[in-house]
């Protein structure tokens, strides 16, 4: 999502005549796009910006600002905290960025974080910096109201609001004249889109698949609670919409889900499983995963790793609990699971993650998939990387193919995060 705001920020930017530069050194201005989630994102943008008081010393007029959900969630007392800030700019408030500038060239520190009920910057077309030039992100909503007790974001982003679906479509559209071959469907939780015929996230994501059978489409991130048999129908109707559903069940425990406030159970989550398989069989399925939320017991984890195994998830995030200030669960909830059971607990988690990406991957073996090259592999000239519907990374040597070719390969081996194989059947 921030990678995606970064591009907006970057048209408007551009609009008013600035240039990027990879040269630090270079730079008058220097925006940092910031994330809130835990406290260890909040930690790495404070060095950063220790980092860029250098810079500031070695030219004086240098502007130094700070955007998204930090912004938004310290606001004035960020610049109070570190003195090097100039700008100050919540996630709403970029179309702002030209006049805040002007303010901070005269010296003064200048801060806009005032949250937006309809901004989704629908109009404005994002200056693409991911290189690649095959996949793209695509911004459809804004904002959050599911309010899980440990989240910050509802706090930072705002009400929901949805994007316009012409302009949706539109934008895929032209990234596919261009050449991209992929985009993925951006929101806090897709399933809750509305377009404003009042029609929902699986008429817009059959809108953008019929642009064109070579475009394949993927959205991030559906909530369990609302993931719906229309959804996975809609799936299974149009073959470029990708095998892969990112669902976060956060916990397999019901007391944990419930103090979450993630408002579905253990049985609902397991059912919708069911519905996935039902409805799509080679889907891969990917989540995330807090480890020592408040009052998590032993037998709390026990039920998350026994869901894991149950579900065998292909891919998943994890992360150890961090207690975000003014959340609900900040307000009633006591951070009260030791650091190193925490950190026990997680490592069983990512443990246990290993082997099952690894047995979904053993699974793939002897396979022939169809996959979008999207780069060099990282390891040699020799060898492409791109990945299939299911989002597995696959890597195979190289004939004459191109990012964003589609090829055929078989897979001979694996890791537990890749699938390498050869090209078959042209
Ligand atoms: N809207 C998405 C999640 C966005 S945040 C959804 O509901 O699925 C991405 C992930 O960060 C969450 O799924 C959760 O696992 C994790 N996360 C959010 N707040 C956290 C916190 N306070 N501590 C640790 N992990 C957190
Ligand atoms: Fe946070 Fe829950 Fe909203 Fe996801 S759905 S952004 S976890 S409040």
């Amino acid at each position: 999502m921030n990678f995606s705001d970064t591009q907006i920020v970057n048209s408007i930017m551009t609009d008013h005549d600035f240039e990027t530069t990879d040269q630090i050194n270079d730079a008058d201005l220097i925006f940092i796009n910031t994330c809130s989630i835990r406290d260890n994102a909040e930690k790495r943008v404070r060095a950063r910006l220790q980092e860029f008081k250098r810079y500031k010393k070695q030219k004086p007029g240098l502007i130094i600002g700070v955007l998204g959900c930090m912004a938004e969630r310290l606001k004035e007392q960020l610049i109070e905290q570190e003195k090097m800030v100039d700008v100050i700019v919540g996630p709403d408030a970029y179309r702002d960025l030209p006049r805040l500038l002007n303010v901070a060239e005269t010296g003064q520190k200048a801060i806009n974080v005032i949250l937006s009920a309809d901004e989704t910057y629908a109009d404005i077309s994002p200056v693409r910096i991911d290189g690649s030039g095959v996949t793209a992100f695509i911004s459809i909503m804004r904002g959050c109201e599911n309010f899980c007790s440990y989240c910050v974001v509802p706090y930072t982003r705002g009400r929901e609001r949805s994007r316009d679906p012409q302009t949706i479509v539109d934008e895929a559209a032209a990234l596919f004249m261009e050449g991209y071959r992929e985009v993925t469907l951006l929101g806090q939780n897709v399933n809750s889109y509305r377009c404003s015929d009042d029609s929902g996230f699986p008429e817009l994501m059959a809108r953008v698949a019929a642009i064109d059978p070579a475009l394949r489409v993927r959205f991030a991130t559906s909530h369990p609670k609302d993931l719906s048999d229309n959804l996975l129908q809609t799936m299974a109707a149009w073959p470029n919409i990708c095998r892969s559903i990112h669902l976060p069940v956060q916990s397999g425990s019901d007391h944990m889900l419930k103090r979450m406030n993630r408002r579905y159970t253990r049985n609902w989550y397991l059912n919708r499983i069911q519905a996935i398989r039902q409805f799509l069989p080679d889907c891969a399925l990917s989540t995330d995963i807090i480890s020592g939320f408040s009052s998590e017991t032993e037998e709390d984890h026990q039920q998350t790793l026994d869901l894991m195994r149950e579900v065998g998830y292909d891919y998943a995030y994890m992360f150890k609990y961090s207690e975000r200030p003014n959340t609900l669960a900040a307000k009633k909830y006591k951070d009260d699971v030791p650091e190193e059971v925490k950190s026990r607990r997680l490592r069983e988690i990512i443990d246990l993650q290993q082997e099952l990406s690894l047995l979904s991957n053993q699974k793939d073996v002897g396979k022939t998939f169809e996959v979008l090259v999207e780069n060099e592999s990282k390891k040699s000239k020799k060898e492409l990387s791109g990945r299939n519907s299911q989002n597995k990374v696959v890597v195979f040597p190289r004939i004459n193919h191109q990012p964003g070719n589609y090829v055929r390969v078989k897979i001979t081996a694996c890791t537990p995060a890749t699938l390498r194989g050869f090209i078959v059947d042209e």
